[in-house]
């Protein structure tokens, strides 16, 4: 066991502090849905902003979109997800659990949670079944087998089906891609370990459409570039490691896939968070047959027509935040303290507060001039404003939902115009002018 296992601190610190909430709570939960409070809502929104940036904003050759969750049913036909997107699943007729056949390693015995399901005295597992992983529902007044309509089990899809729609649009030539966030549904079989794996969840993916022979080289580049980006976002080189699928694991129509796992510390150890593939012609030469709609790339300059290779960047939005968590929680020793501190050491461009604004005593101006601080930063950052309690304990707030600088207006502050600027992860405290504040803040918020 390298790392710390910190889930069960974590998951304890997000309800209490606003990041992620059980759904329901007050009916007892829906099991293994959550629901993000108001700073995680800002911690997930700003990792999907720099997912965003990276892939869309920041590129000429890929564009974004916005599909719909619900397709036309065909879709599902094609893609192989009616007769193919299943897990084996087995019954325990001793303790009624249900396990993923090939997860079985992962999972505890109800009965005894020190063995895995099968090895107590009494388990009687049955043998593994067919287990289909998509939410079906119906579409209009009518419950028959022609309005069956699925909830998407991954936002590709949407990405396939519009290949033709944005290059024509935007008149985009092969090599370049689309990208897209939103939400996909699974009914997973043993969802858990807290927003690691759920039935709702958002993906962020993106499809790079390539000539057939230059898709290995691409491949390359973007199993590189999307290490870069985790690391970019502060996870830890040591926890992060390539994994490549073996000739086993890879689907019939890959020619590569490597995923990005993350060490989750604990039992969980390393895991997939995102997925690069190179999937081939696979999908769109299936939504030709299909739908016998041409779904070819015509090269003016070669004058030649082709089905074009992808190579498809997949990453969860919930357990890149849950990594960001993992990565972020510390405990650590203040000197000349009893208490020690809990920091979440998140990077600052996704903490959901940039800085905390604190007049040292009620009176004296102080608060006056804090609120003064507080309004002139709201337009350009995330703040929060503070009196409560002593100085000690509000830092300790700040520390523990990550918030990158704490800021105090004391007895100095009204007569010469400058306050404190803390650093949480130093601990060092700067005095600044009022009115370099703004400026000193975005210098050390940027990246
Ligand atoms: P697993 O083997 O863990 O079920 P997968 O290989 O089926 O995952 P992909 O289909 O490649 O996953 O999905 C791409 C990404 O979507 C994953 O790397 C993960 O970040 C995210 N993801 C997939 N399933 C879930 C889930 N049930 N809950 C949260 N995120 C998920």
């Amino acid at each position: 066991m390298s790392q710390p296992d910190v889930m069960d601190k974590l998951v304890s610190l997000c309800k209490r502090r606003g990041f992620i909430f059980q759904s329901s709570e007050i009916y007892g939960g829906a099991g293994s849905v959550w629901d993000y409070g108001p700073l995680g809502v800002e911690l997930k929104r700003q990792i999907k902003d720099r997912w965003w940036n990276a892939m869309v904003r920041s590129r000429d050759d890929i564009e974004g979109l916005d599909a719909a969750i619900l397709m036309h049913p065909r879709t599902w036909e094609a893609s192989g997800h009616v007769a193919g997107f299943v897990d084996p699943l087995v019954d325990c007729k001793a303790c009624k659990g249900r396990f993923r056949a090939d997860k079985l390693e992962d999972a505890r015995c109800p009965q005894k949670p020190s063995k895995q399901p099968g090895q107590h005295d009494t388990c009687q597992l049955t043998e593994a079944r067919q287990f289909n992983l998509m939410f079906k529902t119906h579409m209009g007044a009518l419950e028959e087998s022609a309005s069956v309509v699925y909830l998407r089990p991954e936002t590709a899809q949407g990405i396939f089906v519009n290949f033709l729609n944005v290059q024509q649009s935007m008149r985009q030539k092969v090599p370049f891609g689309i990208a897209q966030i939103g939400k996909a549904f699974r009914n997973e079989i043993t969802p858990g370990n807290f927003i690691f794996r759920t039935r709702e969840f958002e993906q962020m993916e993106m499809q790079f459409f390539v000539e057939p022979g230059t898709d290995m080289e691409w491949f390359e580049t973007w199993k590189a570039l999307r290490m870069q980006w985790h690391l970019d976002l502060g996870l830890s080189p040591d926890r992060l490691r390539f994994h490549q699928h073996s000739a086993t694991e890879l689907a019939h129509y890959a020619r590569a896939a490597f995923d990005v796992t993350f060490d989750f510390g604990g039992t969980l150890g390393f895991q997939e968070i995102e997925g690069v593939h190179n999937r081939s012609d696979f999908d769109l030469t299936q939504h030709q047959q299909y739908s016998s709609k041409k779904l070819e790339y015509f090269d003016q300059v070669n004058n030649k027509r082709y089905v074009p290779y992808v190579i498809e960047t997949s990453v969860g939005a919930d357990r890149v935040t849950l990594a960001a968590l993992v990565n972020a929680y510390r405990e650590e020793a203040v000197a000349g303290e009893d208490e020690g501190r809990v920091v979440l050491g998140l990077h600052p461009s996704i903490a959901p507060i940039k800085a905390a604004i604190f007049p040292l005593t009620k009176k004296d101006g102080q608060p006056e001039m804090a609120r003064r601080i507080v309004d002139d930063l709201r337009g350009s950052f995330a703040v929060d404003y503070d009196e409560t309690g002593s100085i000690g304990k509000r830092y300790r707030r700040q520390d523990e939902v990550g918030t990158p600088f704490c800021v105090t207006i004391d007895g100095q502050s009204t007569g010469d115009q400058t306050v404190t600027v803390r650093d949480r992860d130093t601990l060092a405290q700067e005095r600044i002018a009022v009115g370099q504040l703004k400026g000193y803040l975005a210098g050390k918020l940027v990246g």
